[in-house]
This record gives structure tokens, C-alpha cells and sequence, in this order.
């Protein structure tokens, strides 16, 4: 073909060259996860280090046999030499597997033996966790521990080999090798609270243009003027992208290792002086609390990314008005790589109050470039994007799931769209909010009642620490909301005072019928509650209690 311009292949081996070649010295900062004497805790690397380190990676895992197109498997923090799995697997034509460690044993060796994975990389946090494994993962062929020769682990998991060796004695000369834009690059399964987990597989085009359309200023927007913190784990979505949009920038990046607590971050972010960090809302609500505590007022930080979960309402003010720091609330999931929503404002809310302006950024969110959204109702009829009528959430785009890995079977409608599972609005702008999860959603006499909001209502009571609220079955209203709630140590609040609670706040049929009190509540690997075990354990109260 003659073409006008010249085509170039959208790779991931074009991010980390760019990154090598034009911002070589941008720091790599990693938290290692064990002490090794003489060694430091903290690692400074940099883009060229890393780069030509996963070259040496390629060329060792060529050496071990894992052939192009095999999946290799991680199981490990945010660190260096996470990242230099991340390229080198990748970049050298093979499948980065990265496996969320919560997950519970039955599901890590379903995954691990599903996805064929021919290696596994693990940091010395999960050597009894893999040691335990072992036996049933049936095609793993090489256990690489990411760290230095460690006897103790090596008397655990027999033929165990260890990373730094590997790359010491790898070919120094290796060149990546030429890669067709659509070649597999790296694998997710989505946590599958029903059923068995799913498989997403990555391709390198779509991971470079979720690259560069999530990065947009009204996006993530990362600079190579930011010091980034992606405490999102890179076993999590690929840490929602970051470790590409990093090298595409050229950014200073800082991986917190295992320490996830709010202290720990304080720390990192004041001595590294971090202007952007990534995270859930659990991990803010535990740095909020640190920060409290320790009074640093965390100068360097300018903005936090939050998403995975609805966000509590008051975290966006807490941020602004006691650290001056800009929190952005994104919306995404396994299936869109992840990015589907982010929320910044438009030139026309300018003029709003603060407070205005918060409340509209209290929502995900509108899509970037690259990413399409609609409604549409049980039927598949499309709705309205007016900000009031609720529909199912269906997505397309460029970085978008059309088939689960290995399932034969397009996951798509028949015109094309993804539907997230969500139940959410839009409005005329774009801007969308998720109303609930479809699955959740309480449908009480033909009206639905969004779980999240009752939800959040009860957590903003001073006496309640967690609180989920499901569909309970119900003989004239087909399902009601039920308040199941964790107090805080010590509190001991009434069923009627937590009910008088949403007095005001949600319509008077909206409150939920009955309260139970538990000491925690069932959550899944990513940390998020799984209702799928509340329902069949309370979905019968109300049947239960009504008189014969
Ligand atoms: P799963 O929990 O299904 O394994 P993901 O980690 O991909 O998978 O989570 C995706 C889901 O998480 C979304 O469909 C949505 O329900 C929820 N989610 C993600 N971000 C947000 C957010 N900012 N607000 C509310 N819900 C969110």
C-alpha cells in the first residue's frame, strides 16, 4: 500500500523508548518489600534503568523458554521491578498477567491454571502464599522471586529462581523485537463476585490509545512536571494505566512497595514530594486520618484521582478546603482498561461557588475521547440523557472489551456496546452518574431505590462505621430496602434512630424497612462489599418477620 503517512505501530515498546530516550533521568522511586541487609528500603531507579532492564527481562525469560504470546504471571506490590515486568514481558511480544493477591486461593489457581501461565513472578510477601499453591497450578513452568538469591524462600518452593539473577545473566545486546499493534500485551480477570472471574486481554494498540485519551488535561492529565503515586495497586487494572502514561510523559513516578497505610503515604508523599496520587476511596479516608494525626498539611500534593467505588461526599471538600489539594473522581472498570469517566469542569462552571462546584464533581464524570457512553431500559430502548431518567449503563470505545479471554462468544450487544452492570444518568453535557450496580438496585413496587444513596446516608451518622443496604423480598412491593450496619466500637445506635436519620434526605418511601447490625461486613479482592453474600444471607428478613 501507498500510504501518505508513515504508519507506525501503536506499542507499549514505543512508550518505554520514548521514555528512555528523551526523560532517561526521571526518577523510579520503589518502597522495597523486604529488608535485605545492606541495602536501602527506599530504590531510586530511573526510565533508562528500567528500560534496560526489561530488555535484560525479555531476554532472560526468552532464555527460560516462555515463547512469544505466553502469559507470565505477577503477583506483587507497586515496585521497580513490577515495572519492569510490566514493559519487558510486554515489549518483548509476551502477556503480562498480573494477579490480585486478595483474591482467595480457589480463585488465584482457577486463574492462574486458565490463563496457562508458563511463569510466575512473586515479591517475598507471597512466598508462603505461593509455596502453598504450587502443587495445583498446573502449567506454571518457572517461580521467579522478584528480589536478590534468598535461601530461606528457595528451602520453601523447590527450583525456585531469583529475578536479580536473571537479569544478570541476561544477553545486554537484546533488541525488542518488531510487534503488530493488536498483539496481546497484558491480562486482567475482573474479581467475579458471581461466578468464575473473567479475562480481559489487553492489546498494545489499545493500552497506548487508553494511554494517551485518558491522559488529556481534563483527564488524568500527568505531566513530566508531576511526581506521580499510583497507590492503586499495578494488580488492579494495571493500575488504572499509569505506569504507560508515566513513560509516555516522562514523569517522576513513586511506588509505595507494600506500605499502604496512611502513615506510610504521608511519608512518601512529603519526602518525595508526590503532586499527584492515584488511589481508591478507602486508602484517602485512611491517608485523611494520618494526616490528621501527623499535621502535615501534604504541601507538594496539587491532586488526588479517586475511583474504583462511589466516593464519600465530604472526601472532595476535606481535600480542598484543609490541603488545597484538587480531587478528580473518575468511573471505570476491568473491562474498559479502565478508564471510562473522569470529572473535571467545563468553561461554563466557571462561576459556580466552591460548593457548586463540588457538588457537580461529586458524580463520575464525562468520558475522554475514545470512549462512548449510553442509556437504555430493560428492553434495549435507548434513553434520554437529561440527567433524570435512569438506564443501564453501555459503553464503546477504543479501549473497550469485545470478548472475554478465551470465551468464543462476543460480550457485546448486537449493535455493539458493553454494558457495564451499571445503572446510571447522564446529562446533557456528558456527565454521568452511577446510580447503582444493576445487580443491586432495589426495584420496590416499580420504582427503584438506589442502594449508594441510602448507603451513604447511614455512613454520614456519626455511630456507623460501614453500612451496606440490600433488596430485601418483599410480599407486596417485590423487594425493600434493608440497612445492614457495622457501629463504631463503643456505639450502640437504635434501628429508630438511624431510620429518623434519612428523615428529609430521601423520600419517606425510600427508607429503608428494617436495620441489622453486624460486626463486619463480607468484602471481596478488590475491597469492595460483596452484597451477593448479604442477600443470601438477609434477602428473606422481611418475608420472615411479616406475621403468618
Ligand atoms: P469488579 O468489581 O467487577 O471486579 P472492577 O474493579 O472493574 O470490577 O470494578 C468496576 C465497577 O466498579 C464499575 O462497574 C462500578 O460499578 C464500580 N465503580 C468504579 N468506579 C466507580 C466510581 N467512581 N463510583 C462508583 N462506582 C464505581
Amino acid at each position: 500500500m501507498n500510504n501518505s503517512m508513515i504508519h507506525q505501530p501503536l506499542t507499549i515498546t514505543s512508550l518505554i523508548e520514548h521514555a528512555s530516550r528523551y526523560h532517561g533521568q526521571s526518577e523510579i522511586v520503589s518502597v522495597e518489600t523486604s529488608r535485605v541487609d545492606n541495602q536501602p528500603d527506599v530504590v531510586r531507579s530511573n526510565w533508562r534503568t528500567v528500560s534496560d532492564n526489561s530488555k535484560k527481562l525479555a531476554s532472560a525469560l526468552g532464555k527460560l523458554g516462555v515463547a512469544s504470546g505466553d502469559r507470565v504471571a505477577t503477583i506483587a506490590w507497586n515496585n521497580r521491578r513490577h515495572l519492569e515486568l510490566y514493559f519487558g514481558v510486554a515489549c518483548g511480544g509476551m502477556v503480562c498477567h498480573t494477579i490480585n493477591p486478595r483474591l482467595f486461593p480457589e480463585q488465584l489457581i482457577y486463574i492462574i491454571n486458565h490463563a496457562k501461565d508458563k511463569a510466575l513472578f512473586f515479591d517475598s510477601t507471597f512466598v508462603p502464599l505461593v509455596a502453598k499453591l504450587r502443587d495445583k497450578l498446573s502449567t506454571v513452568e518457572n517461580f521467579v522471586l522478584m528480589g536478590p538469591r534468598d535461601e530461606d524462600a528457595a528451602a520453601q518452593i523447590e527450583g525456585l529462581k531469583f529475578y536479580d539473577e536473571l537479569l544478570a545473566t541476561a544477553d545486554v545486546n537484546y533488541q525488542w523485537p518488531p510487534l503488530d499493534e493488536n498483539t496481546p500485551s497484558s491480562l486482567c480477570y475482573t474479581s467475579g463476585t458471581t461466578g468464575n472471574p473473567k479475562g480481559v486481554l489487553f492489546e498494545h494498540r489499545t493500552t497506548v490509545l487508553h494511554s494517551m485519551g485518558g491522559n488529556q488535561p481534563d483527564g488524568l492529565s500527568i505531566s513530566a512536571t508531576d511526581t506521580v503515586l499510583p497507590v492503586v495497586p499495578m494488580f488492579h487494572v494495571n493500575a488504572w494505566g499509569v505506569p504507560y502514561v508515566a513513560a509516555a510523559v516522562g514523569c517522576k513516578l513513586v511506588l509505595p512497595g507494600p506500605g499502604l497505610d496512611g502513615a506510610s503515604l504521608v511519608n512518601l508523599i512529603d519526602n518525595e514530594k508526590v503532586s499527584l496520587a492515584l488511589g481508591v476511596p478507602t486508602i484517602w479516608q485512611g491517608l485523611l486520618v494520618a494526616l490528621r494525626e501527623s499535621g502535615s498539611k501534604v504541601p507538594s500534593l496539587k491532586r488526588t484521582v479517586v475511583g474504583g467505588s462511589a466516593l464519600p461526599p465530604s472526601m472532595i471538600t476535606d481535600f480542598r478546603d484543609n490541603y488545597d489539594v484538587d480531587l478528580i473522581h473518575a468511573w471505570g472498570m476491568t473491562e474498559m482498561s479502565p478508564l471510562g469517566t473522569m470529572n473535571q469542569l467545563l468553561q461554563k462552571h466557571a462561576a459556580l461557588s466552591p460548593d457548586e462546584q463540588a457538588e457537580l464533581r461529586l458524580g463520575q464524570g464525562r468520558p475522554p475521547y475514545g470512549v462512548e457512553m449510553r442509556l437504555v431500559d430493560d428492553d434495549g430502548k435507548i434513553l434520554p440523557t437529561d440527567g433524570e431518567t435512569q438506564g443501564s449503563l453501555q459503553v464503546r470505545g477504543h479501549w473497550i472489551v469485545d470478548t472475554y479471554y478465551l470465551e468464543n462468544k462476543s460480550a457485546l450487544t448486537k449493535d455493539g456496546w458493553f454494558d457495564t452492570g451499571d445503572i446510571a444518568t447522564i446529562d446533557t453535557d456528558g456527565y454521568m452518574i452511577i446510580r447503582d450496580r444493576a445487580k443491586d438496585i432495589i426495584k420496590s413496587g416499580g420504582e427503584w431505590i438506589s442502594t449508594v444513596e441510602l448507603e451513604n446516608i447511614a455512613v454520614a451518622h456519626p455511630d456507623v462505621a460501614n453500612a451496606a443496604v440490600i433488596a430485601a423480598r418483599h410480599e407486596k412491593w417485590d423487594e425493600r430496602p434493608v440497612l445492614i450496619v457495622v457501629p463504631i466500637d463503643g456505639k450502640n445506635p437504635t434501628e429508630e434512630q438511624l431510620l429518623t436519620f434519612y428523615s428529609g434526605k430521601v423520600a419517606a418511601w425510600q427508607v429503608p424497612d428494617k436495620v441489622l447490625f453486624v460486626e463486619s461486613l463480607p468484602l471481596g479482592g478488590t475491597g469492595k462489599i460483596l452484597k451477593s453474600e448479604l442477600r443470601e444471607q438477609f434477602a428473606n428478613v422481611l418475608i420472615e418477620a411479616a406475621p403468618a
